[in-house]
């Protein structure tokens, strides 16, 4: 790891650890060899599934270094079965989550002198590619798949730490198709980044585009939404048209633990007005665990939430979350899966 750069001087991912795990499938299930490989560049065909009819698929997980100083991956067997369910929406070979499970374990054992201390911790990604070389593949599934998984240090996911977001409310142009919203694949950001590009040159004030297609306020290009007071947190309910978040869940339970009314249901922007005059507003994902929403934009007004500033039960749930993936806070929801440190 010397002559790596500090996680949190350089943009979140950027820092690739030295090893990682990879597993093919050809016509068959996985092959893990079962142990851990250099990090470095890998072979597939010209003419491989991925490359032309786009079948990629990803995850993003953490392991945070603990109080004693071991390491603790964050709601493994949530992601795992999230990946499987990807997998078989975009008709991938079918993922054993035992394998999974076991790349992830290995790939960040290998790596765990890169794990900075908290607040910084090591992302995880597991990625599948389809591998058939057959350009004639259009409408047939691939059958030979690439597994891999890569890990990153990293520091905050937001220039500048936790502070109040800017969102841009789009309501027209969606981020993906509807029946693409819960999985969790590479095409889908392709299709939403000309509109995060286009609103981000437009006021270079947004930080992200919160997409509301048809007044149906559902997540941002890579988090998903909550409205928050003292008594309630609000989210959307979950249907095939958004990404179901491990963070959003984890919120929840999280949050009907702490005494709050969780309510699921469809949000209308007309709502946030009535909102922003008492209420919080924030963002959950992994990447961003929980990150507070100052200010939205919606056809060209400016609406401030609270204060503008982080709100109260913003921050106390969001105090929560960390403290058990860090293992500052008891374990009861058995969230954390301890790996060698
Ligand atoms: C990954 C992702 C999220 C957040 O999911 P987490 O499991 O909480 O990290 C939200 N929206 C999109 C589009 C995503 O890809």
């Amino acid at each position: 790891m010397t002559g790596k750069p500090d996680p949190f001087s350089v943009p979140f991912g950027t820092i690739l650890c030295d090893w990682m795990t990879t597993a093919r499938a050809n016509d068959g299930p996985y092959v893990y060899r079962g142990s851990p490989e250099p990090y470095g560049d890998l072979t597939i065909s010209p003419a491989a599934h991925v490359l032309h009819y786009g079948s990629a698929i990803f995850e993003g997980l953490k392991a945070h270094r603990q109080a004693d100083g071991s390491l603790a991956v964050f709601r493994l067997d949530s992601h795992v079965e999230r990946m499987a369910t990807s997998a078989a929406l975009l008709r991938l070979p079918r993922i054993d989550p035992d394998t999974l499970r076991r790349m992830v374990i290995d790939a960040v054992e290998a790596n765990s002198e890169e794990v900075p201390d908290p607040p910084g911790s090591l992302y995880i990604r597991p990625t599948l590619v389809g591998t058939d070389p057959d350009i004639g593949a259009a409408a047939r599934p691939t059958r030979s798949a690439l597994l891999y998984v890569v890990n990153s240090p990293v520091g905050d996911y937001f220039k500048g730490g936790v502070r109040p977001l800017t969102l841009l409310l789009e309501t027209s142009i969606p981020r993906t198709v509807p029946q693409f919203g819960m999985v969790k694949c590479g095409a889908n950001y392709a299709m939403a980044l000309g509109v995060t590009l286009d609103s981000m040159a437009a006021n270079e004030a947004i930080d992200q585009v919160l997409f509301a297609t048809g007044d149906d306020i559902t997540e941002t290009g890579a988090a998903n939404f909550f409205l928050a007071d003292d008594e309630r947190v609000i989210t959307r309910r979950l249907d095939e048209s958004f990404l179901h978040g491990v963070t959003r869940a984890s919120v929840i339970e999280l949050a009907q633990h702490l005494g709050y009314e969780v309510e699921e249901r469809t949000i209308d922007p007309d709502e946030l007005i009535d909102w922003a005059e008492r209420g919080e507003a924030f963002l959950s994902g992994t990447a961003a665990v929980l990150a507070p929403v100052g200010t939205i934009i919606r056809d060209g007004m400016t609406l401030t939430v609270g204060d503008g500033q982080p709100g109260p039960n913003t921050m106390r749930l969001r105090q929560a979350l960390v403290d058990i993936q860090v293992g500052a806070a008891p374990d009861p929801f058995n969230w954390r899966t301890p790996v060698r440190g």
